[in-house]
Protein backbone atom coordinates (compact mmCIF):
# COMPACT_ATOMS: atom_id res chain seq x y z
CA UNK A 1 0.00 0.00 0.00
CA UNK A 2 2.02 3.08 -1.30
CA UNK A 3 1.76 6.09 0.10
CA UNK A 4 -0.98 5.37 3.04
CA UNK A 5 -1.44 7.64 5.32
CA UNK A 6 -0.78 7.74 9.22
CA UNK A 7 -4.46 7.80 9.64
CA UNK A 8 -5.51 4.88 7.68
CA UNK A 9 -2.80 2.98 9.08
CA UNK A 10 -3.78 3.71 12.78
CA UNK A 11 -7.49 2.76 11.28
CA UNK A 12 -6.19 -0.31 9.89
CA UNK A 13 -4.00 -1.57 13.38
CA UNK A 14 -6.68 -0.93 15.42
CA UNK A 15 -9.18 -3.07 13.46
CA UNK A 16 -6.81 -6.33 12.83
CA UNK A 17 -3.50 -6.09 14.85
CA UNK A 18 -3.29 -7.19 17.98
CA UNK A 19 -0.50 -6.17 19.94
CA UNK A 20 1.41 -7.76 22.07
CA UNK A 21 1.79 -7.14 25.95
CA UNK A 22 -0.75 -4.14 25.10
CA UNK A 23 -4.83 -3.12 26.49
CA UNK A 24 -5.59 -3.47 22.98
CA UNK A 25 -8.70 -1.34 23.65
CA UNK A 26 -6.73 1.30 24.97
CA UNK A 27 -4.17 1.53 22.41
CA UNK A 28 -6.79 1.95 19.66
CA UNK A 29 -8.18 4.82 21.50
CA UNK A 30 -4.73 6.60 21.63
CA UNK A 31 -3.67 5.32 18.18
CA UNK A 32 -0.68 3.48 17.59
CA UNK A 33 2.76 5.24 16.80
CA UNK A 34 4.07 4.28 13.33
CA UNK A 35 7.84 3.69 13.40
CA UNK A 36 9.62 4.23 9.79
CA UNK A 37 12.87 4.18 9.61
CA UNK A 38 16.72 4.32 11.72
CA UNK A 39 19.80 5.22 12.14
CA UNK A 40 22.02 4.82 14.75
CA UNK A 41 20.40 5.58 18.29
CA UNK A 42 17.62 7.02 16.60
CA UNK A 43 14.28 6.00 15.27
CA UNK A 44 11.53 8.06 13.33
CA UNK A 45 8.25 7.66 13.45
CA UNK A 46 5.37 8.56 10.83
CA UNK A 47 4.69 12.01 11.92
CA UNK A 48 8.59 12.91 11.62
CA UNK A 49 9.25 13.12 14.95
CA UNK A 50 13.02 11.84 15.93
CA UNK A 51 13.48 9.90 19.09
CA UNK A 52 16.78 8.64 21.18
CA UNK A 53 16.76 5.25 21.42
CA UNK A 54 17.79 4.61 25.05
CA UNK A 55 16.09 1.02 24.67
CA UNK A 56 17.57 -0.25 21.69
CA UNK A 57 14.25 -1.65 20.44
CA UNK A 58 13.13 -3.68 22.65
CA UNK A 59 16.65 -5.03 24.77
CA UNK A 60 18.07 -5.86 21.25
CA UNK A 61 19.43 -3.44 18.92
CA UNK A 62 23.28 -3.98 20.32
CA UNK A 63 25.12 -2.63 17.02
CA UNK A 64 22.66 0.41 16.48
CA UNK A 65 20.13 1.03 13.33
CA UNK A 66 20.82 0.81 10.01
CA UNK A 67 23.67 -1.45 9.30
CA UNK A 68 23.78 -2.01 5.51
CA UNK A 69 26.03 -5.20 6.08
CA UNK A 70 23.17 -6.89 7.89
CA UNK A 71 20.80 -6.41 5.26
CA UNK A 72 23.42 -7.26 2.61
CA UNK A 73 24.71 -10.37 4.07
CA UNK A 74 20.75 -11.47 4.63
CA UNK A 75 20.34 -10.83 1.03
CA UNK A 76 23.28 -12.75 -0.46
CA UNK A 77 22.50 -15.74 1.64
CA UNK A 78 18.52 -15.54 0.13
CA UNK A 79 20.19 -15.36 -3.38
CA UNK A 80 22.31 -18.29 -2.46
CA UNK A 81 20.13 -20.42 -1.03
CA UNK A 82 17.22 -18.67 1.16
CA UNK A 83 16.11 -22.08 3.21
CA UNK A 84 17.16 -25.16 4.10
CA UNK A 85 16.76 -27.44 7.37
CA UNK A 86 18.88 -28.95 9.70
CA UNK A 87 16.85 -32.09 9.63
CA UNK A 88 17.63 -35.80 7.76
CA UNK A 89 21.56 -35.63 8.60
CA UNK A 90 21.40 -32.17 6.62
CA UNK A 91 22.83 -28.71 7.97
CA UNK A 92 23.74 -25.03 5.74
CA UNK A 93 27.63 -23.79 5.83
CA UNK A 94 26.28 -20.44 8.16
CA UNK A 95 24.48 -22.67 10.84
CA UNK A 96 27.85 -24.51 11.05
CA UNK A 97 29.80 -21.26 11.47
CA UNK A 98 27.83 -19.92 13.84
CA UNK A 99 27.56 -22.91 16.02
CA UNK A 100 31.68 -22.75 16.19
CA UNK A 101 31.68 -18.56 16.82
CA UNK A 102 29.38 -19.22 20.04
CA UNK A 103 31.28 -22.04 21.02
CA UNK A 104 34.37 -20.20 20.59
CA UNK A 105 32.60 -16.67 22.32
CA UNK A 106 30.72 -18.17 24.98
CA UNK A 107 32.60 -18.82 27.97
CA UNK A 108 34.39 -22.16 29.78
CA UNK A 109 32.84 -24.94 27.73
CA UNK A 110 29.81 -24.07 26.65
CA UNK A 111 30.65 -25.46 23.30
CA UNK A 112 27.49 -26.50 21.66
CA UNK A 113 24.53 -24.71 20.07
CA UNK A 114 20.88 -25.29 19.37
CA UNK A 115 18.83 -23.09 17.17
CA UNK A 116 15.44 -21.99 17.72
CA UNK A 117 13.52 -18.44 16.52
CA UNK A 118 13.68 -16.79 19.37
CA UNK A 119 14.42 -16.92 23.25
CA UNK A 120 11.29 -18.44 24.49
CA UNK A 121 11.44 -20.81 21.80
CA UNK A 122 15.10 -21.47 23.42
CA UNK A 123 13.68 -21.81 27.10
CA UNK A 124 11.25 -24.42 25.82
CA UNK A 125 13.67 -26.13 24.28
CA UNK A 126 15.94 -26.15 27.32
CA UNK A 127 13.20 -27.61 29.71
CA UNK A 128 12.58 -30.35 27.56
CA UNK A 129 16.13 -31.40 27.03
CA UNK A 130 17.15 -30.92 30.43
CA UNK A 131 14.41 -33.24 31.81
CA UNK A 132 15.51 -35.51 28.98
CA UNK A 133 18.81 -34.97 30.26
CA UNK A 134 18.07 -36.56 33.52
CA UNK A 135 15.65 -39.17 32.80
CA UNK A 136 18.09 -40.66 30.14
CA UNK A 137 20.52 -41.43 32.95
CA UNK A 138 18.09 -42.87 35.19
CA UNK A 139 16.76 -40.08 36.64
CA UNK A 140 13.16 -39.43 35.66
CA UNK A 141 12.22 -38.00 38.78
CA UNK A 142 14.94 -35.00 38.83
CA UNK A 143 12.34 -32.93 37.14
CA UNK A 144 11.45 -29.94 38.54
CA UNK A 145 12.96 -26.37 37.66
CA UNK A 146 13.71 -23.53 40.06
CA UNK A 147 13.14 -20.02 39.04
CA UNK A 148 12.10 -16.72 40.45
CA UNK A 149 9.42 -14.51 41.19
CA UNK A 150 8.79 -11.54 38.89
CA UNK A 151 11.87 -13.33 36.33
CA UNK A 152 10.87 -13.48 32.40
CA UNK A 153 11.43 -16.13 30.43
CA UNK A 154 9.47 -15.58 27.52
CA UNK A 155 6.41 -15.95 26.65
CA UNK A 156 5.54 -19.45 25.05
CA UNK A 157 3.88 -21.92 27.56
CA UNK A 158 7.27 -23.17 29.46
CA UNK A 159 8.77 -19.54 28.99
CA UNK A 160 6.03 -17.53 30.37
CA UNK A 161 5.45 -21.06 33.49
CA UNK A 162 9.91 -20.62 34.06
CA UNK A 163 9.05 -16.84 34.46
CA UNK A 164 7.39 -15.36 37.68
CA UNK A 165 5.32 -12.68 35.99
CA UNK A 166 1.91 -13.29 37.96
CA UNK A 167 -0.30 -11.34 34.83
CA UNK A 168 1.28 -14.11 32.80
CA UNK A 169 0.26 -16.74 34.74
CA UNK A 170 -3.21 -16.18 35.22
CA UNK A 171 -3.46 -16.23 31.73
CA UNK A 172 -4.11 -19.55 29.79
CA UNK A 173 -3.55 -21.74 33.47
CA UNK A 174 0.24 -21.37 34.49
CA UNK A 175 2.79 -22.71 35.64
CA UNK A 176 2.61 -25.86 34.52
CA UNK A 177 3.39 -28.51 36.98
CA UNK A 178 6.92 -29.04 38.17
CA UNK A 179 8.28 -25.54 38.21
CA UNK A 180 8.94 -23.41 41.72
CA UNK A 181 9.95 -19.83 41.70
CA UNK A 182 11.77 -18.29 44.68
CA UNK A 183 12.34 -14.49 45.38
CA UNK A 184 14.81 -12.34 43.18
CA UNK A 185 17.29 -10.47 44.91
CA UNK A 186 15.89 -7.07 44.63
CA UNK A 187 17.50 -4.51 47.22
CA UNK A 188 15.42 -1.75 46.82
CA UNK A 189 12.23 -4.05 47.14
CA UNK A 190 13.41 -6.21 49.95
CA UNK A 191 17.32 -5.32 51.19
CA UNK A 192 16.21 -3.85 54.28
CA UNK A 193 19.60 -2.92 55.91
CA UNK A 194 21.59 -5.32 54.82
CA UNK A 195 25.01 -4.32 52.94
CA UNK A 196 25.56 -5.77 49.61
CA UNK A 197 27.78 -9.27 50.65
CA UNK A 198 24.84 -10.13 53.08
CA UNK A 199 22.13 -9.45 51.39
CA UNK A 200 24.05 -11.74 48.13
CA UNK A 201 24.05 -14.35 50.71
CA UNK A 202 20.71 -14.23 51.73
CA UNK A 203 19.24 -14.05 48.65
CA UNK A 204 20.99 -17.13 47.20
CA UNK A 205 20.17 -19.44 50.18
CA UNK A 206 16.93 -19.46 49.28
CA UNK A 207 17.61 -21.25 46.45
CA UNK A 208 19.55 -23.84 48.85
CA UNK A 209 16.24 -24.24 50.91
CA UNK A 210 13.81 -24.10 48.05
CA UNK A 211 16.07 -27.78 46.79
CA UNK A 212 16.08 -29.03 50.26
CA UNK A 213 12.10 -28.43 50.43
CA UNK A 214 11.77 -30.39 47.11
CA UNK A 215 14.36 -32.29 47.81
CA UNK A 216 17.50 -32.63 45.70
CA UNK A 217 17.05 -35.80 44.19
CA UNK A 218 13.64 -33.91 42.06
CA UNK A 219 15.84 -30.85 41.14
CA UNK A 220 16.66 -30.69 37.82
CA UNK A 221 17.73 -27.17 37.16
CA UNK A 222 18.16 -23.35 38.24
CA UNK A 223 17.51 -20.63 35.64
CA UNK A 224 17.79 -16.98 35.84
CA UNK A 225 18.79 -14.29 34.03
CA UNK A 226 21.50 -12.75 35.38
CA UNK A 227 20.31 -9.15 35.57
CA UNK A 228 16.73 -9.50 35.53
CA UNK A 229 15.33 -7.08 32.52
CA UNK A 230 11.91 -7.10 32.56
CA UNK A 231 10.76 -6.80 35.83
CA UNK A 232 12.73 -3.52 35.92
CA UNK A 233 16.46 -3.99 35.78
CA UNK A 234 17.31 -6.14 39.06
CA UNK A 235 21.10 -5.85 39.18
CA UNK A 236 21.94 -8.44 41.80
CA UNK A 237 24.60 -8.30 44.85
CA UNK A 238 28.37 -9.18 43.68
CA UNK A 239 28.80 -12.04 45.17
CA UNK A 240 24.64 -13.91 44.24
CA UNK A 241 25.97 -15.44 40.88
CA UNK A 242 28.72 -17.08 42.94
CA UNK A 243 27.07 -18.25 45.54
CA UNK A 244 23.98 -19.91 43.50
CA UNK A 245 26.77 -21.32 41.24
CA UNK A 246 27.81 -23.43 44.85
CA UNK A 247 24.53 -24.23 45.93
CA UNK A 248 23.83 -25.55 42.57
CA UNK A 249 26.76 -27.94 42.12
CA UNK A 250 26.60 -28.87 45.96
CA UNK A 251 23.18 -30.79 45.02
CA UNK A 252 23.89 -31.44 41.10
CA UNK A 253 21.29 -29.17 39.89
CA UNK A 254 22.39 -27.79 36.18
CA UNK A 255 22.30 -23.76 36.06
CA UNK A 256 20.96 -21.97 33.34
CA UNK A 257 21.80 -18.61 32.64
CA UNK A 258 19.44 -16.48 30.86
CA UNK A 259 21.40 -14.30 28.90
CA UNK A 260 18.85 -13.37 26.22
CA UNK A 261 19.02 -9.20 27.38
CA UNK A 262 22.73 -9.99 28.91
CA UNK A 263 24.33 -11.39 26.35
CA UNK A 264 26.12 -9.94 23.40
CA UNK A 265 27.84 -7.12 25.43
CA UNK A 266 24.96 -5.59 27.66
CA UNK A 267 26.67 -5.48 30.86
CA UNK A 268 30.53 -4.79 29.55
CA UNK A 269 31.46 -8.37 28.85
CA UNK A 270 30.49 -10.95 26.20
CA UNK A 271 28.02 -12.42 28.44
CA UNK A 272 26.86 -11.87 32.16
CA UNK A 273 28.51 -15.20 33.50
CA UNK A 274 31.73 -13.23 32.85
CA UNK A 275 30.89 -10.00 34.43
CA UNK A 276 29.18 -12.00 37.09
CA UNK A 277 32.30 -15.07 37.35
CA UNK A 278 30.25 -17.85 37.22
CA UNK A 279 30.05 -20.59 34.91
CA UNK A 280 26.25 -21.86 33.73
CA UNK A 281 25.94 -25.38 32.39
CA UNK A 282 23.45 -24.43 29.79
CA UNK A 283 22.34 -20.71 28.54
CA UNK A 284 19.58 -18.70 26.39
CA UNK A 285 20.82 -16.72 23.78
CA UNK A 286 18.88 -14.10 21.18
CA UNK A 287 17.91 -10.67 21.39
CA UNK A 288 21.50 -9.32 20.89
CA UNK A 289 22.45 -12.37 18.61
CA UNK A 290 21.47 -10.36 15.51
CA UNK A 291 21.00 -7.03 17.24
CA UNK A 292 16.83 -7.82 16.37
CA UNK A 293 17.88 -7.31 12.75
CA UNK A 294 16.07 -10.91 12.22
CA UNK A 295 14.81 -12.98 14.86
CA UNK A 296 17.01 -15.68 16.53
CA UNK A 297 17.60 -18.11 19.61
CA UNK A 298 20.03 -20.10 20.79
CA UNK A 299 20.61 -22.50 23.53
CA UNK A 300 24.25 -23.34 23.94
CA UNK A 301 24.87 -26.18 26.23
CA UNK A 302 28.30 -27.47 27.83
CA UNK A 303 30.12 -30.25 27.51
CA UNK A 304 28.57 -32.37 30.32
CA UNK A 305 24.98 -32.03 29.02
CA UNK A 306 25.99 -32.71 25.36
CA UNK A 307 27.94 -35.87 25.76
CA UNK A 308 24.94 -37.48 27.89
CA UNK A 309 22.70 -36.26 25.28
CA UNK A 310 24.74 -37.74 22.44
CA UNK A 311 25.86 -41.03 24.09
CA UNK A 312 22.37 -41.65 26.04
CA UNK A 313 19.79 -39.20 24.41
CA UNK A 314 18.90 -41.20 21.21
CA UNK A 315 16.85 -39.73 18.83
CA UNK A 316 16.49 -36.05 20.13
CA UNK A 317 12.42 -35.48 19.59
CA UNK A 318 12.48 -31.68 19.01
CA UNK A 319 12.98 -29.08 16.62
CA UNK A 320 11.87 -26.29 14.34
CA UNK A 321 11.34 -25.99 10.91
CA UNK A 322 13.49 -22.62 11.29
CA UNK A 323 15.95 -24.24 13.77
CA UNK A 324 19.22 -22.85 12.50
CA UNK A 325 18.35 -20.89 9.02
CA UNK A 326 20.70 -20.21 6.86
CA UNK A 327 19.94 -16.21 6.59
CA UNK A 328 19.30 -15.91 10.16
CA UNK A 329 22.89 -17.50 10.98
CA UNK A 330 24.15 -15.52 8.45
CA UNK A 331 23.36 -12.12 9.52
CA UNK A 332 24.22 -13.10 13.36
CA UNK A 333 27.59 -13.61 12.07
CA UNK A 334 27.92 -10.80 10.40
CA UNK A 335 26.32 -9.31 13.61
CA UNK A 336 29.74 -10.83 15.86
CA UNK A 337 32.17 -9.77 13.83
CA UNK A 338 30.90 -5.82 13.76
CA UNK A 339 30.91 -6.13 17.29
CA UNK A 340 34.12 -7.76 17.40
CA UNK A 341 35.53 -5.78 14.72
CA UNK A 342 34.68 -2.64 15.69
CA UNK A 343 35.51 -3.36 19.59
CA UNK A 344 31.87 -2.41 20.23
CA UNK A 345 31.99 -4.30 23.67
CA UNK A 346 35.21 -2.82 24.84
CA UNK A 347 34.36 0.37 24.19
CA UNK A 348 31.35 -0.19 26.54
CA UNK A 349 33.31 -1.59 28.90
CA UNK A 350 36.23 1.09 29.15
CA UNK A 351 34.58 4.39 27.95
CA UNK A 352 31.13 5.18 26.92
CA UNK A 353 29.78 2.53 29.50
CA UNK A 354 31.64 4.46 32.77
CA UNK A 355 30.58 7.60 31.36
CA UNK A 356 26.52 6.48 30.78
CA UNK A 357 27.11 4.96 34.84
CA UNK A 358 28.41 8.68 35.72
CA UNK A 359 25.53 10.77 33.91
CA UNK A 360 23.11 8.11 35.01
CA UNK A 361 24.02 8.21 38.47
CA UNK A 362 24.12 11.91 39.00
CA UNK A 363 20.28 11.36 37.81
CA UNK A 364 19.80 9.92 41.05
CA UNK A 365 20.05 13.15 42.84
CA UNK A 366 16.94 14.01 41.26
CA UNK A 367 13.99 14.42 44.19
CA UNK A 368 12.15 11.92 42.53
CA UNK A 369 14.24 9.32 42.13
CA UNK A 370 15.17 6.65 44.86
CA UNK A 371 17.74 5.00 43.43
CA UNK A 372 19.74 5.04 40.06
CA UNK A 373 21.15 1.94 39.27
CA UNK A 374 23.68 0.75 36.04
CA UNK A 375 25.58 -2.07 35.01
CA UNK A 376 27.07 -1.95 31.79
CA UNK A 377 24.59 -0.88 29.04
CA UNK A 378 21.84 -1.51 31.16
CA UNK A 379 19.87 0.20 34.36
CA UNK A 380 17.05 1.73 36.06
CA UNK A 381 15.63 4.65 38.05
CA UNK A 382 13.60 3.80 40.76
CA UNK A 383 10.67 6.75 41.19
CA UNK A 384 9.54 7.27 44.24
CA UNK A 385 7.35 9.86 46.59
CA UNK A 386 10.20 10.67 49.01
CA UNK A 387 13.34 10.57 49.92
CA UNK A 388 15.63 8.36 51.21
CA UNK A 389 12.84 5.88 52.25
CA UNK A 390 12.58 3.30 49.81
CA UNK A 391 8.55 3.44 49.11
CA UNK A 392 6.74 3.19 45.84
CA UNK A 393 4.12 5.42 44.74
CA UNK A 394 0.07 4.08 45.54
CA UNK A 395 -1.67 2.98 42.63
CA UNK A 396 1.87 1.64 41.11
CA UNK A 397 2.80 1.95 37.37
CA UNK A 398 1.30 5.42 37.07
CA UNK A 399 3.79 7.88 37.63
CA UNK A 400 6.54 5.50 35.58
CA UNK A 401 3.72 6.15 32.27
CA UNK A 402 3.77 9.68 33.09
CA UNK A 403 7.53 10.35 32.79
CA UNK A 404 7.41 8.00 29.73
CA UNK A 405 5.32 9.82 28.14
CA UNK A 406 7.33 13.48 28.76
CA UNK A 407 10.13 11.58 27.75
CA UNK A 408 8.58 10.23 24.30
CA UNK A 409 7.31 14.16 23.43
CA UNK A 410 10.57 15.41 24.30
CA UNK A 411 12.17 13.22 21.83
CA UNK A 412 13.61 10.25 24.13
CA UNK A 413 12.20 6.47 24.21
CA UNK A 414 12.72 4.79 27.83
CA UNK A 415 10.81 2.01 29.51
CA UNK A 416 8.84 2.16 32.74
CA UNK A 417 7.82 -0.86 34.25
CA UNK A 418 6.17 -0.09 37.09
CA UNK A 419 7.74 3.23 38.59
CA UNK A 420 11.04 2.03 37.33
CA UNK A 421 12.60 4.01 34.02
CA UNK A 422 14.57 0.87 32.25
CA UNK A 423 17.53 2.16 29.94
CA UNK A 424 19.61 -0.20 27.75
CA UNK A 425 20.73 1.50 24.47
CA UNK A 426 22.27 0.55 21.46
CA UNK A 427 25.73 -0.11 22.55
CA UNK A 428 27.09 2.07 20.30
CA UNK A 429 25.64 5.19 21.96
CA UNK A 430 28.50 8.26 21.52
CA UNK A 431 29.40 10.39 24.61
CA UNK A 432 27.53 12.64 23.14
CA UNK A 433 24.43 10.75 22.97
CA UNK A 434 24.67 10.29 26.62
CA UNK A 435 24.58 13.68 27.45
CA UNK A 436 21.28 14.31 25.34
CA UNK A 437 19.64 11.22 27.10
CA UNK A 438 20.52 12.75 30.77
CA UNK A 439 19.70 15.76 29.97
CA UNK A 440 16.32 14.38 28.19
CA UNK A 441 15.50 12.17 31.05
CA UNK A 442 16.07 14.95 33.99
CA UNK A 443 13.56 17.40 31.98
CA UNK A 444 11.18 14.19 32.21
CA UNK A 445 11.72 14.18 35.52
CA UNK A 446 11.17 17.47 36.32
CA UNK A 447 8.09 17.72 34.50
CA UNK A 448 6.86 14.46 36.51
CA UNK A 449 7.65 15.84 39.43
CA UNK A 450 5.64 19.33 38.41
CA UNK A 451 2.29 17.15 37.29
CA UNK A 452 2.58 15.45 41.16
CA UNK A 453 3.10 18.55 42.55
CA UNK A 454 6.40 17.51 44.12
CA UNK A 455 9.26 19.86 44.41
CA UNK A 456 11.54 19.62 41.32
CA UNK A 457 15.00 20.13 40.96
C1 LIG B 1 12.97 -11.25 25.78
C2 LIG B 1 13.35 -12.33 26.72
C3 LIG B 1 13.01 -13.67 26.49
C4 LIG B 1 12.09 -14.08 25.37
O1 LIG B 1 12.64 -13.87 24.12
P1 LIG B 1 11.66 -13.78 22.86
O2 LIG B 1 12.61 -13.69 21.71
O3 LIG B 1 10.81 -12.56 23.06
O4 LIG B 1 10.85 -15.00 22.84
C5 LIG B 1 13.51 -14.62 27.33
N1 LIG B 1 14.30 -14.30 28.36
C6 LIG B 1 14.64 -13.04 28.62
C7 LIG B 1 15.56 -12.76 29.75
C8 LIG B 1 14.16 -12.00 27.83
O5 LIG B 1 14.45 -10.73 28.11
Amino acid sequence: MPGIDTTTLQRLDAAHHLHPFNDNAALAKRGTRILTRGEGCYVWDAEGNQLLDAFAGLWCVNVGYGRKELGRVAAHQMDELAYYNSFFQCTTEPTVRLSAKLAELTPHDLNHAFFTNSGSEANDTILRMVRHFWAVQGKPEKFNFISRHDGYHGSTVAGASLGGMKGMHKQGGLPIPGIHHIDPPYWFGDGGEMDEEEYGRVAAKRLEDKILELGPENVAAFIGEPVMGAIGVYIPPRNYWKEIERICRQYDVLLVADEVICGFGRTGNWFAAETFDFRPDVMTLAKGITSGYIPLGAVMFNDRVAEVLATKGGELAHGYTYSGHPVCAAVALENIRILQDEKIIETCRNDTGPYLAEKWKALGEHPLVGEARILGMVGALELVPRKPAREYFPDRGRVGQMCRDFALRSGLILRATNDAMLLSPPLVITKAQVDELAEKTWRALDLTARELGMPTA
